[in-house]
């Protein structure tokens, strides 16, 4: 098979701990022997952060925002722990935080569905997009104390001098009192990347605050998502067939509930943190949420809405096999590998992350997981390492990715019996009978592995009893060879039906 060719490298960045451990089994198994993976590697692992001084995850911003699409592995952010775990200079701030600021986006995270994980709520059918305000609010907030009775004012003082006072309470005994604020700049750069967002995924957008009670701070935000939206993205969206609106709060949450799913909501800072914790437990768990970072001109980031999973880390260094979930690290390579097909016009790159996305459903929905899943699957589950669960992916990539024949087998699989073979060496293969053909004496199958369903084998019967296939060169065959000697040696095609 030849490999799938790209244009312009995407910006990689890699990370800590075990999901950097997968990164490379990604890497390894999924990616390079399917694409000609073009990228520009950033070392954003703690050590290297610590050399650089950070530098690198400037650079790593710096260079999203010159290739336009990056994909990134889940990073430690250093607290007093890390400073010595790590012996650091500094303890450096959160890389998504720098990124963040660098390119000014906003973190949109969405579920992963699979068969066989109903999300709690049983109306959705489709995955919800959070989208989080990333400025502001609480986050940045300034609180004190009360001791006692007393007056607590907002003052405004203007650059020319003017002033503006009110009275926030006056405190009859101790309390507490806290300042929020947000900026215009922010708010329409929010709004921006939801719209885009929005345009780039067909799906209709939702914006949610409480504007009765914040008759100023929630009502801005609310008003400089309609102007822009007036301004900037109407035609746009009526033109794509989506729409955009704009509701309460506690409206939102009561539709949330009651809706299918199938489409983004924005939400405040603080209502962003709380929901998007919602809605991935509530859709299955946190190791299936993606995150993208979308910023208002256009740039995006795809990461695992996971951490580093430092747990199995510390396990896997004392080398146990983890089961750890690889699946939001996937999705993240192959959103950007997408992002990448569309920018440059490469239908096949695009194809291509729609066979690891649908191989990787398919590997989980027939029953092969990680721990995490297996917990929650209703039915027999396999569980099985990382390192096995790539490996079943990798098994069906192959053959989706063969000339689309394991699609037509695929079909008839339960029609058709099982048979036990016997290599020479003695080895025994559980094989279906996918295919089969009688001609004289002899009779033709094609067959498929059990182990993960890959393998297209061509066996020969010599008519001794029910098992007695036996392999032909079964290294050398691929399904396509297998079919273009049975049409060379019968003088018609292999079809369905042939019994
Ligand atoms: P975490 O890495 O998300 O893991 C928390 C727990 O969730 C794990 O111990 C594990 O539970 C489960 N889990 C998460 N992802 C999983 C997966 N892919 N497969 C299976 N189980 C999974 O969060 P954390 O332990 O709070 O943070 C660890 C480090 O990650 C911290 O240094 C933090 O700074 C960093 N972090 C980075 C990012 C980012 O870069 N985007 C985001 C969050 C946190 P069990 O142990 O019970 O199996
Ligand atoms: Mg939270």
């Amino acid at each position: 098979m030849p490999k799938i060719q790209m244009k312009t490298p995407l910006v990689e960045m890699d990370g800590d701990e075990m999901t950097r451990v997968l990164w490379a089994m990604i890497k390894e198994k999924l990616l390079l022997p399917f694409v000609d993976l073009r990228t520009e590697y950033y070392d954003l692992g703690l050590p290297h952060r610590d050399e650089t001084g950070d530098q690198v995850t400037i650079d790593a911003a710096e260079a999203a925002k010159r290739l336009g699409v990056a994909v990134k592995c889940a990073t430690i952010t250093p607290n007093k722990q890390r400073m010595t775990e790590y012996n650091l200079h500094e303890m450096w701030k959160s890389p998504n935080g720098t990124i963040r600021a660098i390119l000014d986006g906003t973190v949109f995270r969405a579920p992963i569905q699979t068969e066989g994980i109903r999300p709690v709520v049983r109306t959705w059918e489709k995955p919800i997009t959070i989208a989080r305000h990333a400025y502001g609010d609480v986050y940045k907030n300034s609180e004190m104390a009360i001791p006692g009775p007393g007056t607590v004012k907002l003052v405004y003082t203007g650059e020319d001098g003017t002033r503006q006072e009110q009275t926030v309470h006056d405190f009859k005994g101790p309390g507490v009192v806290q300042g929020l604020h947000n900026l215009d700049a922010s708010i329409a750069s929010f709004a921006r990347s939801c719209f885009a967002f929005a345009l780039d995924q067909k799906q209709d957008l939702w914006f949610s605050a409480k504007d009765t009670i914040s008759k100023t701070y929630d009502a801005r935000f609310r008003d400089v998502f309609q102007q822009i939206f007036d301004e900037e993205y109407r035609e746009a969206f009526e033109a794509a067939g989506i729409t955009y609106f704009y509701t309460l709060i506690d409206d939102a949450v009561a539709r949330v509930i009651r809706s299918k799913g199938g489409f983004i909501w924005a939400c405040k800072n603080y209502d962003g943190d709380v929901m998007s914790d919602m809605l991935a437990t509530a859709f299955g768990s946190l190791a299936m949420m993606t995150s993208v970072l979308v910023s208002p001109d256009g740039i995006y980031e795809y990461e695992a809405a996971h951490g580093t999973v430092t747990r199995h880390y510390y396990r896997y260094l004392k080398g146990e096999k983890t089961s750890t979930n690889p699946t939001a690290t996937i999705f993240a390579w192959s959103g950007a590998l997408r992002k990448r097909a569309e920018l440059d016009d490469l239908p096949e790159l695009s194809d291509f992350a729609d066979v690891l996305e649908q191989a990787t459903l398919d590997t989980i929905s027939e029953g092969t997981m990680t721990k995490d899943l297996a917990l929650l699957w209703d039915g027999d589950a396999d569980s099985v390492t990382s390192e096995e669960f790539l490996d079943a992916i990798a098994g069906r990539m192959e053959e989706m990715l063969s000339d689309g024949v394991d699609v037509e087998a695929e079909e008839f699989e339960t029609e058709f019996e099982t048979v036990t073979l016997v290599d020479d060496e003695g080895g025994e293969v559980t094989c279906e009978i996918v295919y089969r053909a009688i001609r004289g004496e002899e009779e033709y199958a094609v067959l498929m592995d059990e182990e993960g369903g890959a393998l297209v084998l061509h066996c020969v019967y010599d008519g001794e009893d029910e098992n007695s296939y036996h392999f032909e060169e079964p290294d050398e065959v691929t399904a396509e060879s297998v079919f273009a000697e049975f049409e060379e040696e019968m003088g018609e095609p292999l079809e369905d039906g042939d019994e």
